[in-house]
């Protein structure tokens, strides 16, 4: 077993907060990232300006939490650093509309995600500089563990390094959002973002929806009755990989019957095969070569008519009206779990 990492990982005793204190960081978007970031970041003290629409729906939420709020172009050209969490889809708008004619030259420009830098939607000037702190969790955790006194891990990759500061922002950044005291992982914008498309296309999001599907409906073509397929190609899943989250596959192997193991050693292999890996090499390439990039900028010009498709149908599977029957059965555990969180602690 490996005990060292193979890149390196940053923690609060390798920052240097004075990268930061003296600047003024604009958080534009108050949404998942940006109210964490901007909370955050005031709270260790970092004089923190948001960036939102005048109609802003969360101008009110950002100023009741004691945020200054001004528009995405005054925040820009008041700040130091520009840390854009707008959604990955918006960004190159804003970026052109409010970041580029307020950037100075050794500035910061702060990304929490890769895509449109690495896909060259946004194309800043050589003069500042570029990095990204990308947390590795949704941002209500990233507040939620700050506020605990813990930290939540990130990555940290520098793109453009025009004052020879750029790493060290980057880490300063990253501690006063509290993500040193879990660890910052280097790491470049090629990888974050290739890594992250790969990761949610063939494994997290479209590779586990699709073989639930295949399975449910393997289970119900041969008869089987919808609701016992969603629990055993469904509803179990989550058993399957809290193990696994715990202590990776070898928990799961070891929790499960013997004949589960077995079987599943002997068949999974045969399920996901060397075709199911081409695939993964196809999908891989396509994100490499930037055609996904290329496609999915091309259907948000076009006002997303295959997205809107494929999600309705999704929507529309057996599964769903099945799995909404059935975690209707399951109110206790929501209720277990609010009485729980309610109840005093013991100490
Ligand atoms: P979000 O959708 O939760 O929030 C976006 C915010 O931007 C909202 O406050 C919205 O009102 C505002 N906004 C939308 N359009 C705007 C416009 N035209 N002008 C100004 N403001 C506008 O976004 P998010 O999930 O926090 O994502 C922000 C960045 O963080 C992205 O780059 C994303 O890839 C990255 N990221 C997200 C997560 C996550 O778990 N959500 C994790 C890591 C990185
Ligand atoms: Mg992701």
């Amino acid at each position: 077993m490996a005990d060292e990492f193979t890149t390196t990982v940053y923690y609060d005793d390798d920052a240097n907060s004075a990268h930061i204190d003296d600047e003024t960081v604009a958080v534009l978007g108050f949404g998942s990232q940006g109210h964490a970031h901007a909370l955050n970041l005031h709270e260790s003290g970092v004089d923190v300006v948001v960036g939102l629409r005048e109609d802003s729906s969360s101008r009110e939420d950002a100023e009741s939490a004691g945020l200054t709020v001004t528009t995405p172009a005054e925040a820009a050209a008041q700040a130091d650093v520009v840390s854009v969490l707008v959604p990955d889809t918006v960004q190159p708008d804003v970026y052109e509309n409010a970041v580029e004619p307020n950037l100075d030259a050794g500035d910061t420009l702060q990304f929490a995600h890769g895509f449109n830098i690495h896909y060259n939607q946004i194309e800043p000037p050589e003069d500042v500089d570029v990095t990204m702190v990308a947390p590795k969790s949704p941002g209500h955790l990233v507040r939620r563990n700050y506020e605990r006194d813990q930290g939540t891990p990130a990555l940290l990759a520098v793109y453009q390094d025009a004052t020879g500061d750029a790493h060290d922002t980057g880490l300063a950044y990253a501690q006063g959002i509290g993500c040193a005291r879990a660890g910052v992982i280097e790491t470049s914008f090629q990888e974050e973002v290739e890594s992250d498309l790969f990761g949610e296309q063939a494994v997290l999001c479209g590779g586990v929806t699709s073989l639930v599907k295949h399975g449910y409906e393997t289970l119900v073509d041969n008869g089987y009755s919808p609701e016992i397929a969603y629990f055993e190609c469904l509803n179990e899943l989550k058993l399957i990989v809290d193990l696994m989250y715990e202590g990776g596959h070898a928990e799961m192997w070891n929790s499960v019957s013997d004949t589960a193991e077995y079987g599943g050693l002997v068949r999974g292999d045969e399920i996901v095969d060397d075709h199911v890996r081409e695939n993964m090499e196809e999908t891989l390439e396509a994100v490499q070569d930037g055609t996904f990039a290329r496609e999915w900028i091309a259907e948000n010009q076009a006002g997303r008519p295959s997205y809107t498709q494929l999600r309705d149908a999704e929507m529309n599977h057996d599964i769903e009206d099945v799995g909404e029957r059935l975690r209707a059965l399951f109110a206790w555990a929501d209720e277990n779990d609010q009485a729980a969180a309610e109840a005093p602690a013991d100490d």
